[in-house]
Formats: C-alpha cells, sequence, structure tokens
C-alpha cells in the first residue's frame, strides 16, 4: 500500500512540475479538491485521446453530437437521479467532519455487505460495529442520503441541475435521431462533454472529480437486433482478457483470455451486440495506447448493477500508483430511460414493431477521460537509470503530447531556416510538434524525454551539404539520417507504428 502511494505522489509530482495538470483547482485561493486545471502538455494529452476515441467510435458507425450540461429538475426527476443519484454520508457529532458512510465502515470493518443496503440499514451497521470519527474516534450521527448532482437556476426561480452523465441529455434526442437515421434502427450516437458530480470529500486526485470529460456511447436497438448482429462476425475471434463474475466467485482476479465466440457460447455474454459494444471499448482503450498486459474486462456480480441494468461490464486498467482502476463501463440499461422520458414528457419515444409501439433498448459505453490520462501517466513513467539521468515518460507515439521536437543543432541563421521549414511541413502534416533551439543537443533530448516525446530531429551542417537530417528515437535512444523530403512520410509510419524505428538504420 505504501510503494502505491509513494508511486501516486511521483506521478502527480511529476503531472505539477511539467505542466500536465494542476491542482486542486484554484491553486492561489487553496483549492477545492475534485477539480483540476490541465496544463499545456495535459491538455495535448486530452486531445490526443478524444482524437483516439473520436476516431474509434467514428469508425464503429457513431455519430458524434453535443448537449447542454444545464437541464432543467424534469430530466433529472424522469431520468431517476433526483431520488437515486445518491451517496450515504454522516456526520460526526463532536467535529462535525462529514463522511461517506459505506466508505468509513469498509475502511473500519471490511467484509461487512454494504451494497443495497438502505441508509437506516447503514445506521445501524455503524452502532453495531462501533465505527467512529477516523479524525477524533467520536460517535457518528444517523446516515443520511446525499445527492450528488450540483444544482443551480435558471432565470430567478427555476430549478436546474448540472448534468451528472452525458449519456440523459443524449436519450432526450431520441425523436430527433429517429428523423436523422430516417426511422432506422440501431441507431449509434456518442457525447463526449463536461459532466459534474458534487463527491463528498474527493481524495483520489485526478481519479474522483468533480468535474470531469465524460465520453459515452449509445446505441438504441431493438432486442431482436440485439440477438442478431452482423458485426460480431468480424470480431468472433479476436480474444480478449474477460474476467466473468462467475470466476470472480472463485477467488480469481486474473483476466482469462477468451475468443469473444467462446464468451458467447459460454453464456458470459447474453447476446452479440452487447459483446461487440465490450469489444469495441477494449479497442478503444487499446487505441489510447494500453498495452493488453494493463487491461482487464470485469463483469458485475449480478447484486453490483443497477436495478434496470440488464448486465454491466468494467474496463479496468492496472496501475502502480492504485492498482487496478476501474475506468469505464458497459451498460445493457435496457428500455429503462426511454420509457421513463416517455411516460414524463408525454412525448412519443417508441417505434412501431409490427404495428405495435416498441421502446428500444440501450447499449451503453460510458467513462470520463481524466482517468485514463491519469492512468497513461502511470504506465508510460520509466524511472531514470544508468543510461537516463532524468525520469521520462514512454507515451505510445501515437498519442504522446508532442510527437516530434525539431533542433537546429546551433542558433544561427544558415541552420534556422532550413530548421523553420520541416517544422512547418510536420505541423501541416497534422503532427503536434516544438522548435527548440535553447541549450546543447543533449539537453534539448533529455526535455524532450521528460515530456515523452517520441521523435526528435536535427538539423546540422550535413543537412545544409545533402539535404539529410537526423531522427533520434526516444526509446532506443539510437539516431539514424534520412533525406529530409522523406522526413514527414517516414515519421506518418514510425508515429503510427506501422514501421519500427530499427528497421530505418
Ligand atoms: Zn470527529
Amino acid at each position: 500500500m505504501s510503494s502505491e502511494r509513494e508511486f501516486n505522489e511521483i506521478i502527480t509530482g511529476l503531472a505539477k512540475k511539467r505542466g500536465f495538470f494542476w491542482g486542486p483547482s484554484p491553486e492561489i485561493y487553496g483549492g477545492s479538491s475534485g477539480f483540476y486545471d490541465l496544463g499545456p502538455l495535459g491538455k495535448l494529452l486530452k486531445n490526443r485521446l478524444e482524437n483516439q476515441i473520436r476516431s474509434s467510435f467514428v469508425r464503429a458507425n457513431f455519430w458524434e453530437v453535443e448537449c447542454p450540461t444545464v437541464s432543467p429538475a424534469i430530466v433529472w426527476k424522469a431520468s431517476g437521479h433526483l431520488d437515486g443519484f445518491i451517496d450515504p454520508i454522516t456526520q460526526c457529532t463532536k467535529c462535525e467532519q462529514i463522511y461517506r458512510a459505506d466508505n468509513l465502515i469498509e475502511e473500519q470493518s471490511p467484509g461487512i455487505k454494504i451494497t443495497g443496503k438502505s441508509i437506516d440499514e447503514l445506521t445501524e451497521i455503524i452502532k453495531t460495529h462501533d465505527i467512529s470519527c477516523p479524525s477524533c474516534k467520536s460517535t457518528l450521527g444517523p446516515v443520511e442520503s446525499f445527492n450528488l448532482m450540483l444544482k443551480t437556476r435558471l432565470g430567478l426561480d427555476q430549478e436546474a441541475y448540472l448534468r451528472p452523465e452525458t449519456a440523459t441529455t443524449t436519450y432526450l434526442l431520441f425523436r430527433r435521431f429517429l428523423t436523422f437515421f430516417r426511422d432506422k434502427l440501431p441507431m449509434s450516437v456518442f457525447q463526449i462533454g463536461k459532466a459534474y458530480r458534487n463527491e463528498i470529500s474527493p481524495r483520489q486526485g485526478m481519479l474522483r472529480l468533480r468535474e470531469f470529460t465524460q465520453t459515452e456511447g449509445q446505441i438504441f436497438i431493438l432486442e431482436e437486433d440485439e440477438k442478431n448482429w452482423p458485426q460480431f462476425e468480424d470480431i468472433k475471434e479476436d480474444v480478449l482478457p474477460l474476467l466473468p463474475y462467475q470466476t470472480q466467485q472463485k477467488g480469481e482476479s486474473k483476466p482469462v483470455k477468451m475468443k469473444m465466440s467462446e464468451a458467447i457460447k459460454k453464456g458470459h455474454f447474453q447476446n452479440p451486440a452487447y459483446a461487440w459494444c465490450v469489444h469495441l471499448t477494449y479497442s478503444i482503450f487499446k487505441n489510447m495506447g494500453f498495452s493488453e498486459e494493463k487491461i482487464r474486462l470485469r463483469q458485475h456480480f449480478p447484486t453490483e448493477r443497477a436495478h434496470y441494468a440488464k448486465d454491466a461490464w468494467d474496463v479496468e486498467i492496472h496501475t502502480e500508483s492504485f492498482g487496478w482502476v476501474e475506468c469505464c463501463g458497459i451498460h445493457d440499461r435496457g428500455n429503462y430511460d426511454l420509457t421513463r422520458h416517455q411516460e414524463f414528457s408525454k412525448e412519443k419515444l417508441s417505434v412501431s414493431v409490427n404495428k405495435q409501439p416498441v421502446v428500444p433498448n440501450v447499449l451503453e459505453i460510458a467513462f470520463g477521460i481524466e482517468r485514463p490520462l491519469f492512468c497513461l501517466l502511470d504506465n508510460s513513467f520509466q524511472p531514470e537509470n544508468k543510461v537516463r539521468d532524468t525520469d521520462w515518460l514512454k507515451f505510445p507515439p501515437e498519442v504522446a503530447p508532442i510527437q516530434v521536437a525539431v533542433f537546429p543543432l546551433m542558433n544561427k541563421d544558415e541552420l534556422l531556416g532550413p530548421a523553420r521549414e520541416i517544422f512547418d511541413s510536420i505541423i501541416e502534416a497534422g503532427f503536434i510538434a516544438q522548435f527548440d533551439v535553447g541549450g546543447s543537443i543533449g539537453k534539448r533530448y533529455r526535455r524532450q524525454d521528460e515530456v515523452g516525446t517520441p521523435f526528435c530531429i536535427t538539423i546540422d551542417y550535413t543537412t545544409l551539404e545533402d539535404g539529410t537530417v537526423t531522427i533520434r528515437d526516444r526509446d532506443s535512444m539510437e539516431q539514424v539520417r534520412i533525406h529530409r523530403d522523406e522526413l514527414v512520410a517516414t515519421l506518418k509510419k514510425v508515429v503510427r507504428g506501422l514501421i519500427r524505428f530499427e528497421s530505418l538504420q
């Protein structure tokens, strides 16, 4: 546990020093926990992850939308968040500190089952197990429910809430989607945008935020199409690291590498459309740069799921900082959401099947971007060693905040001119690049290693003679000379991983 803590501090320290994230924000006023600022490199990294997510969804035939982040109370009444999106809290009777009751019970009496327990039952558990205030050891008050939504108002007096998820705002567009998709189901859409949760004393830094960026993909689908999903054919031979709940019941925490077709046959997935969503999510996380060994797909126990959910799997990423971290949920939400919004809005949210009105089901992929961002920093960290006198970051080239750095060997006009031209051509090709003239080449390499830039280009006096430049590879620290005319095409290949750097030599 202590080594996990230390590692988290190393990552957070590095993130602050090198401009990935700062906080809690606003720092100069003491900071509010659960809020962070992204520095220049954090913002670049987040953009990279968003682009990978976006292109993964678009390739899978999803369309992107954007909805308001504030909605009137009735939306959240209908969605169930007003009554159900709550944490059980308890206050110390002496020092008045507020805690999450379930967390306190887990910390002080591990092993007690708390999922699904009512407020009164939690109060009883605190009494009978002598759970006390962690800071002053005094008695705790009765457990109360605390709604996690941030309340605001529209105009003078209309009650409204900042959205706790993007999903609900996507569902409200169902009728518009029907028109856009020419009444053809299934319809696949996604949204990337801010969501807000008023967490009680969030303590895990970037992992538990009050304001975060969510990505949620939704497929509106009829039950018969869930069973008959032709795209499953494309992925049925793929092997994924699965941890079904029956495996967890046996005390196993290691995923089983299993073909998707086999997982269906064994009944781990109820239908091929849902299984395909789990596969899509896995591919999104791979595209964000996570290696296979760091990913596992964990099924929820039936008792863990929301009452309306038919099935739920999480993507978990292994970190040195916190062990396995839950990063994404994939849910079969049934037709709960559309049914509720139909009831509250009095608008028809059904389609006609054999002349009967049918409310479609929803398959959902939901995750916040900040968690994978933290996990990627954690996974990319490389400590200094004999070869390198600095901690460095081994980002996969495609998601590195800066992909290419360009150095004129010296700050001289005859080198600056061609270096600028080469830099411009790299930017034009769509890379994020940095131009650096400060200090020795060794120091410049070191600075780029610290922020995880995979490739550095140096323009020297040989460039003026024969038009070649050097490319230096971050991981091997090797250099090769190639002609400047081939530079952009070569960079495209090595950044995308289409060819290995070693093959250039
Ligand atoms: Zn206390």
